[in-house]
């Protein structure tokens, strides 16, 4: 940490290296009292079921409520909340959901087959999960754009029942939140939060069914818990803060670089923002438009703080040697900002999404470009991708021999089934043979 607005580095500084990995270093979640608070949370929720949600919802989110069904939103009061909102914010909610829908129906994936010469039929059959829960967060801000990322991919690839639950502190509940899951197709809304809301999902209780899948962002307590479940559940992933690294010929203009930068920081103290750059003097006016910016927003405070912890203007000599660094740092967000990013695109390995040219600022693909937000962060863009709807769809091996088949293939299977010592494999493989 220094005093600095923004940390400044060289790649041929003394130990760049050692600097860079200190910036990136993040623990993600383990807190021994979260863990112990959101063991018991889940035990109670098991054991109790709805009652142990009422319990913890009462006192955790200043409720007064006497029983689960008081937590149901009724279904026409998410028709109402889309007719109680604003044009403006409508049309947007409507035309973000639209744009997104169309991005991902290009990702169903479908069955195949196909016939080996003996007659014999093999491929894969997709389908959808049943049952899925959505994790809306809810503490301290409302995140009406999460509804839509995490839910269209779910109802793109057809998953039956959609349930979300979203904690609604002092009975409040948002209108954006609930509209965007009119627009979305979400199934069932349920106002309860934390461990408890995703131990009701994982486990089941007498009102709300078991899912298959969790998915959605939420504070601590909520990533404890679903790192908890997984297993009796899939998850989608436990999200880090989150990232924009932006590689920058020089060229564009500094104050919208500044800009980008802040509007990643602004999450939280802990996001992190960074550009490279071989142009060192454009790196002085960013952090010159920066400066002078900083001052006008309303999230000062934050914006500085994670600026402070975690953001970095690093001076390259070359492009190759940006990308090189892109490739190591994996980052959640990754804007191109050059002439041609076409040409540096092939080298581009791993970045959860990719932000091509001048005119795309990570802002247009949070809210409604059309990919999904929900990207992954920490350097885990190396193996894993954005959520998407082969995250809701399944595959089931698919083997249909012929009687000409079942003859070669048992031939095979009952010689490798006696190495394992296992007869009755290789005899009910004998049998099949003509
Ligand atoms: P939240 O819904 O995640 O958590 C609120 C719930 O936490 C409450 O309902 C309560 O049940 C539980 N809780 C609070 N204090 C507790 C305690 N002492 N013991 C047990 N349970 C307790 O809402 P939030 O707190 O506003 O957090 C939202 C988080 O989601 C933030 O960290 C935000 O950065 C993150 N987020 C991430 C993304 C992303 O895409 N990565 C998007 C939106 C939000």
């Amino acid at each position: 940490m220094t005093d600095a607005l923004i940390t400044r580095l060289n790649y041929q500084d003394t130990d760049f290296t050692g600097k860079l990995d200190a910036l990136l270093a993040w623990d993600s979640v383990s807190d021994h009292k979260v863990a112990d608070a959101v063991a018991d949370i889940l035990h109670q929720v098991k054991t109790r079921g709805d009652a142990a949600v009422v319990e913890y919802t009462n006192r955790f989110d200043r409720r007064d409520v006497q029983s689960f069904a008081e937590l149901v939103v009724p279904p026409e009061a998410l028709q109402k909340a889309l007719e109680s909102i604003g044009a403006p914010e409508r049309e947007a909610l409507q035309e973000a959901a639209r744009r997104v829908r169309v991005y991902h129906e290009h990702q169903r994936q479908e069955s195949w087959r196909y016939t080996e010469p003996d007659g014999t039929v093999l491929g894969q059959q997709i389908t959808p999960m049943e049952r899925v829960g959505l994790y809306v967060p809810g503490g301290k801000a409302s995140y009406p754009s999460s509804v839509l990322m995490n839910a269209i991919p779910a109802k793109v690839a057809g998953v039956d029942e959609l349930t979300m639950v979203v904690p609604a502190p002092d009975g409040e509940l948002n209108q954006m939140v609930l509209a965007a899951a009119a627009i979305a197709g979400v199934d069932r809304v349920i106002t309860a939060g934390g461990a408890q809301a995703v131990a009701a999902l994982a486990y089941g209780t007498e009102t709300v069914a078991k899912v298959d899948k969790i998915v959605g962002p939420g504070n601590i307590f909520v990533a404890t818990a679903k790192r908890a479940v997984f297993g009796q559940v899939a998850i989608d992933m436990i999200a880090g803060p989150s990232e924009i690294l932006v590689l920058c010929d020089g060229q564009t203009d500094p104050d919208w670089i500044a800009m980008d930068l802040f509007s990643q920081a602004e999450h939280d103290e802990q996001a992190q923002s960074i550009l490279i750059s071989p142009d060192g003097e454009f790196l002085d006016k960013v952090e010159a438009a920066m400066a002078r910016l900083l001052p006008e927003m309303s999230r000062e405070p934050i914006i500085r703080e994670s600026l402070r912890n975690r953001g970095a203007l690093i001076k390259v000599d070359t492009m190759d040697q940006a990308i090189a660094l892109s490739n190591r740092i994996a980052p959640e967000h990754l804007e191109v900002s050059v002439a041609d990013p076409d040409t540096l695109l092939p080298q581009i390995r791993h970045a959860g999404a990719i932000f091509m040219g001048r005119h795309t600022p990570e802002a247009l693909g949070d809210y409604c470009a059309g990919p999904n937000h929900v990207l992954p962060t920490s350097g885990t863009a190396r193996f894993s991708s954005p959520l998407g709807v082969y995250d809701f769809q399944k595959r089931s091996s698919i083997i249909y021999a012929s009687p000409e088949g079942a003859s070669t293939l048992a031939h095979t299977a009952a010689t490798l089934a006696r190495s394992e010592d296992l007869e009755a494999h290789a005899l009910s493989a004998d049998y099949r043979k003509r």
